[in-house]
């Protein structure tokens, strides 16, 4: 009778041996953009139920955030700027913190009270003419982290002007990403990926025990990939001019704004941050634009665990100390740089 349940657990055994894992995956629109999800599970249902979980997590978060929907508590708190503070989750208060933290490292690139201007902006080709000086100047009064009033005893935001507006574009994707994937961890998901359009955040090994290999995109022809890079527990971020942009004279401006002066970031088509977490990535990426080659190199240089890679509007490449662009281009890129 042992004999025959031990040789009962050995075909149990074998039989959970050979059942391999595989990659399932899934393409989809969430907050406005494309998201690819790839998990790692032994079978469909069990790469699906994985996936929906993500979906519904992602699903959650943008309901939090998202600036559209006037139920958010991000839309209550716009909606009370300079009339009162807004008792908020633990959630929300903490990304606006971080956030804050990351305006303060980029000396006010990164804001997320750059939402008042997106009035006089628009990157999707109806702008004809740059808007005028003044209205440009009044814009930005109303731009400024430092008027963002954290009180951590209530957990309430502020806005203290009038007219301000905080919006998360720039840093809500590499949360959401962060915080899927960090869900699917905790459901014991052995590997993965979330890819927010480009901010991705990535943990675990292929089946077969390969570490993923991410292709960063060519600014200069969206459907190749210029570099590939394994990656293991990390995330990267590429934010590119390439798809939400104008011209003016002849000068390519991206929808990523300066705070400062108001005007449109332009100098770089591309950077990619890689870091501990798709939100500190995805957050720098976009800072990278605002600082500008030299600065923002230097700023990443000083950062533990964060590397970038930028493409300026001359097709040069540069990259922080840590990382050596040359064996990670591909063929087709050694050639033509990029
Ligand atoms: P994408 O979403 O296209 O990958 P980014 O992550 O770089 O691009 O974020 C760009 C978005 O961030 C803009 O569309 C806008 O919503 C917001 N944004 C623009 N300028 C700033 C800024 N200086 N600081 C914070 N957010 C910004
Ligand atoms: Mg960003």
């Amino acid at each position: 009778m042992k004999r025959k349940i031990s040789f009962l657990f050995l075909l149990l055994f074998f039989y959970h041996s050979i059942q391999a894992q595989q990659i399932y995956k899934r393409v989809l629109k969430l907050m406005g953009s494309r998201f690819e999800i790839v998990v790692v599970a032994d079978n469909q249902k069990q790469g699906d139920k994985y996936i929906d979980l993500a979906v519904n997590e992602i699903r959650r978060i943008e309901k939090v955030i998202s600036s559209w929907d006037p139920k958010s508590e991000t839309s209550t708190i716009n909606r009370n700027a300079g009339i009162k503070p807004v008792k908020v989750s633990h959630e929300l208060y903490n990304l606006i913190n971080r956030a804050n933290k990351i305006s303060k490292i980029t000396d006010g690139a990164f804001d997320i009270s750059y939402a008042s201007m997106d009035k006089i902006w628009h990157f999707d080709g109806s702008m004809k003419q740059m808007p005028s000086p003044e209205a440009i100047k009044k814009s930005v009064s109303k731009v400024g982290y430092q008027n963002i009033i954290l009180d951590p005893e209530n957990q309430t935001v502020f806005l203290k002007l009038k007219g301000m507006k905080i919006g998360f574009g720039a840093i809500g994707k590499g949360y959401a990403a962060d915080k899927a994937k960090q869900l699917l961890v905790s459901e014991g998901v052995k590997a993965g990926i979330i890819n927010a359009s480009g901010d991705m955040n990535t943990w675990g090994k292929q089946p077969d025990g390969q570490k993923w290999q991410i292709g960063i995109t060519n600014p200069l022809h969206k459907n190749t990939v210029f570099a590939t890079f394994p990656l293991t527990d990390e995330a990267v971020v590429t934010s590119g001019n390439y798809e939400k942009y104008v011209i003016f004279n002849g000068k390519r401006y991206t929808h990523i704004i300066d705070p400062r002066t108001g005007y449109p970031a332009s100098g770089i088509i591309s950077a990619t941050v890689f870091a501990p977490s798709a939100e500190l990535a995805d957050a720098l990426a976009t800072s990278i634009f605002v600082m500008g080659v030299e600065i923002g190199i230097d700023r990443i240089n000083q950062l533990p665990g964060v590397e970038c890679v930028i493409i300026d509007d001359k097709n040069k490449i540069h990259t922080s100390k840590g990382i050596h662009i040359q064996k990670y281009l591909t063929n087709k890129s050694k050639k033509q740089n990029p």
